[in-house]
This record gives structure tokens, sequence and C-alpha cells, in this order.
């Protein structure tokens, strides 16, 4: 391990006289082995974007290069986790140190001591190569598999039964051994063999998304809104009844108590398709607002790394992230002290480029076992001021496939989910929607299409009526209004507060069949020459959730 010194510090960055530093290895700076990462190397010194409070560092203190890059662990025991940006257990941590944590020290991710029982998939003899499955460990609910790391070559002997991650799980010839668990630089996407398109559907519970805007398997969406418009109540909601097997949640640079109170939540609450406890099907990682920053811009890879290993095992595993506005200030911040030339609003001009290959970590892939596997991405943004002309929101539009556009004045009417249904889209709608007519009902297209067409009536009739008034409206159009209004009020709200927070696919189907159905009758007696107030009478029994 090679040391240095300090030479200077400028907020998150510290520069030092360490030769012979790769980009992106990782260091251990000062006396307190803060971790940072090379961001720049020049002829006489290196810079290190160091992830904790700099605040208390001096000069002259000692640096250490580790000769390798930032990186998670991956192994059984990720499951239910709670991680800081760094993959630091923050569970363990407070029980150790208490609740205040002030000398970050280096902890592991994973529990070394923990027992474990392995059942081995491969044989002496085989052949073994980067990911790979080498055997399977009960990790929960899960079945944890463990895959080849980078090493590879033929099996000597491989362990069976009762193990702890700090035991060889076996042997290749020659003597490397195989390990339970293994590092990955988080900056690095996980390799597969091949990507396909997203053409299944996301079950996300929310009746607007999974009707209107639907998300498919290894597709992402961003749902950017100004504050208080809703964003993290909707991460919140999806983390809970999404129908995938796995949620990595993100809590980014936003208020630790939120935090909290997600976690009670999700030791009690049941996941609504497998009714196992949701705590077992997440992993949490932490970077509240009280956190160092620095650290948030390493977070989202941690997290999407741990989020690839088990899609890599063929798992549907869903990426959420609150908020990347969050995440892109941290690299506004770090840019900034490493005086490099701003670009639009001060963000780095590489910001668009980041954003583009982060998010292109999404996908349904084929892994390099051969399963197949995939990972969506719900990001939320908060544009400062609700302006979705500015560079966070304008970038990440431009990757993903779905935009969930939160609407202030919906906010502050209380229509929540506050998604505006003129202005979001999913560029997914198209194939999910033959998927939901083949799998749930065929004429769910048919209805997305005349719920479509009731909000848009409603909207011109609304133009119109401002003009003459209501009482000057035609009665077919004063219907339609009454409909459109009862499609918002009990069909596209969605109160996340009460037995209504998760709509499975079959409910959401019948309440907007019911209430067309309603239209249709009100609209034939109409016909028929029966007064409006009667043919609106008509049955609104009928009702279905609601
Ligand atoms: P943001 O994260 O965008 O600042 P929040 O998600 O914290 O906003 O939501 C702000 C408030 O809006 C919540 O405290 C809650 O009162 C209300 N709200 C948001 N979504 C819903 C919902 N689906 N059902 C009921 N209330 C909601
Ligand atoms: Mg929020």
């Amino acid at each position: 391990m090679q040391t240095g010194k300090i030479l200077g510090i400028s907020g998150p960055t510290v520069s030092v006289d360490l030769k012979g530093l790769k980009l992106y290895e990782r260091v251990f700076v000062g006396h307190g082995l803060l971790t940072g990462e090379v961001v720049r190397l020049e002829r006489s010194h290196a810079v290190i974007q160091v992830y904790e409070e700099t605040r208390g560092l001096g000069v002259g203190e000692p640096v250490k290069g580790l000769g390798m890059p930032l990186t998670v662990r991956l192994g059984p025991g990720l499951m239910g986790s709670m991680y800081d940006g760094l993959q630091r257990p923050l569970e363990r941590m407070r029980k150790e140190m208490g609740p205040f944590i002030r000398v970050w020290k280096e902890m592991y991710g994973l529990d070394y001591i923990k027992r474990w029982n392995f059942k081995p998939a491969v044989r002496m003899g085989d052949e073994l190569q980067y990911g790979m499955i080498v055997g399977e460990i009960q990790e929960g609910a899960f079945k944890h598999y463990i895959m080849c790391g980078a090493e590879k070559g033929m099996v000597a002997w491989i362990a069976s039964g009762d193990i702890s991650l700090d035991e060889p799980f076996g042997e290749f010839t020659g003597g490397l051994e195989i390990p339970g668990c293994h590092e990955w630089p988080v900056r690095m996407p996980r390799p597969y063999r091949k990507k396909f398109a997203p053409v299944t559907p996301l079950v996300t519970g929310q009746r607007i998304i999974d009707f209107l805007f639907p998300l498919a398997r290894g597709g992402a969406a961003i749902i950017p809104g100004g504050f208080g418009t809703g964003k993290t109540i909707f991460e919140q909601s999806v983390a809970k009844f999404a129908d995938v097997d796995i949620v990595v949640y993100v809590g980014c640079g936003e208020r630790g108590n939120e935090m909290a109170d997600l976690i009670a939540e999700f030791d009690e609450l049941e996941d609504p398709w497998t009714k196992r406890r949701l705590r077992d099907r997440t992993i949490l990682v932490v970077n509240t607002s009280n956190m160092p920053v620095a650290a948030r811009e390493a977070s989202i890879y941690t997290a999407v790394t741990m989020a690839e290993y088990y899609r890599d095992m063929g798992y549907n595993v869903l990426f959420l992230a609150d908020s990347l506005s969050r995440w892109a200030e941290a690299l506004r911040e770090i840019s900034t002290s490493l005086e490099e030339m701003p670009g639009e609003e001060g963000y780095p001009t590489y910001l668009a480029s980041r954003l583009s290959s982060f998010i292109e970590r999404a996908g349904v892939v084929e892994t390099m076992s051969g399963r197949i596997g995939s990972l969506s991405m719900i990001l939320s943004v908060s544009p400062p001021g609700g302006d979705f002309t500015e560079p966070v929101t304008q970038a990440c539009l431009r990757t993903t496939g779905a935009f969930f556009m939160l609407d202030t004045s919906l906010a502050h009417r209380r229509h929540f989910p506050a998604i505006n249904w003129f202005q979001s889209y999913s560029l997914y709608a198209k194939d999910l929607s033959e998927h939901y007519c083949r799998e749930v009902a065929p004429e769910w297209e048919d209805l997305r299409r005349r719920c479509n067409q009731l909000l848009q009536q409603e909207e011109s009739i609304r133009e119109v009526a401002e003009i003459v008034g209501v009482e000057g409206l035609q009665d077919a159009d004063r219907l339609v209004m009454r409909v459109a209004e009862r499609i918002r009020n009990e069909f596209l709200g969605q109160n996340a507060y009460s037995d209504d927070a998760f709509s499975p696919p079959d409910k959401t189907l019948a309440l907007i069949k019911s209430i067309i159905a309603y239209h249709d009758r009100a609209a034939e007696k109409l016909k028929q020459g029966i007064a409006l107030d009667e043919a609106m009478k008509s049955d609104e029994v009928g009702r279905v959730g609601g």
C-alpha cells in the first residue's frame, strides 16, 4: 500500500502527493481513514473526492492508495439490510457506536460470522467462469445463487452444508479459492450476454401508471415534481406494492425521518403478491440530507450494483431512487470544488452522459449463466421551482421510457397521485397494452382509449362551459363531465393511506369498466329522451372499490 500526504483541502476534495495512483482508485484519507476516490491525476498531485465529512482534516495527514477502485461486496446477507452510500451497515454501526457516528470506521457490508447452508451446484472437475452459478444459499425467502466472480478454472473441490463467508466455498485446481462473495467496482456495469426489449409489465399497483402510463420490467421512468407533490409517497407506495422479486430503495439526500418511517413500515407490512414481510425483499441504501454530501454521489452506484447482482441471479429487481436531483447536486458540488468548467446551471458538462450511462444499467437481460433477469428503475426528480426544462429532468428524459409528471395544481387540489394525465407518457404503453389484453382482459386497450377520450372531452367541454356556463351545455356533454370527474376521483386518484393504496390489475380493470359502462348506459337513456338527472341516477350503485 502506497502512502503520501494531504497537500490541500477544498470542500469534499483533497489534493495529495501520492504517486502511481490510478483514476477511480480507492484511497484512505487522513488519520480517520476516510474513504475517497481518485478523480483527477496531475503531474505533481492527485485529487481525491472524499466521501465523508472533510471538516477536521488537516494538511500533512497521511493518505493511502488501496490499489483498487471503490467496490461493493456482493453475497448473502444483503437482503433486508440498510446501508449508507458506501455499503456500511447502518444498523450494525448504530448498535456498536450509538446514535452519534463520528469516526467512520471501516465496516464490512456483509456479515462474515453468520452461518449459512450451502448447496453446491457444481462438482469436482467442472469448469467455472465469470457469472456461472456455483451453488445456492437460502437467504430468507430467496434462493441466493452464489456466482463465480472474476476467478475462473476447474473445480478442485466444493463445500457443502454449514458455512460462513469467512471460509472458502471451494477451490480451483492450482489452489485459487472459490469465495462465497465477491467485490465489484460500483462504477462498472455488471456484464450480461444479451439485452432484450422490455415487453412485460411491471405492475405498480398505482392505477394511473398501470392503466395509462404502464412501466415495463427492465424499463426506466422518471417522476419529476416540485416540493410536496408526492414524489416520496409515490416511490414508497411502489416499493410496497410493485410486482417484483426485489426492491432496492435509495433515499438520496432527502429527509431522514421519512426513511425511518419507511423502515418501520416495511418491518410490519407484507408484500401483497407473496405475503412475505416487505423488509425481506428490500435493500435500503440511505444517504439522507444530514449525511455527507459526497457519499451521495456514490450511493446510487453502490445501490444499482447490488440490484444488478440480484438481476444476474435471474430475478426481477426494481431500483427506486428519491431523489436523483440530490445526487446531481452532489455531483455539482464535487465538480465545483475541482474547479471544473461549469455547464448549464452550474452542473458539470458531463451530467447528461453520466445520467444516461447510469440509466442504461436498466434492462431485461440474459445473464452470464443463461437466466433472464430484469432491472427496472423509477427515479424521482425534484426540479427547482417545478421547472421541467432544468438540466436533470431534461437529461433523464432522453434515456427513460416513461415520464410521470407531477402537477403542483393537482397536489394543491389534493388529487393524489398528482400525476398529470395529459403531460405524462409511456413509450412502453403499446407493447404492454398487448400484454394486458392477452393476460388480463381483451377489452383493456379499448377501455384505455375510452378513458383517455373522456378525459380529453372533459377538457374541451370545460372550455366551452367557461363561455356558455354549465347550464348552457348539452346533456350528453354534462354527462361526460360527470363521468370524467368520476374517472379522476374514483379511478385516477388513489389515497396512499387507505385500503385503496394498492390496486391489482383486476381491480383496476373492474373499476374503469364500471365507470365507462355507467357512461354508456346513461348516454343510451339520454338518447331515449330520458332527462339527464334521471339518466345519471341510472345506477351509481354497482361501484367497485373506490
Ligand atoms: P414530495 O416528496 O414530492 O415532497 P411527498 O411525497 O412527501 O412529497 O408528499 C407530500 C404530501 O402529499 C404527503 O405528506 C401527503 O399528505 C400527500 N400525498 C402525496 N401522495 C399521496 C397519496 N397518494 N395519497 C394521499 N396523500 C398523498
Ligand atoms: Mg420527498
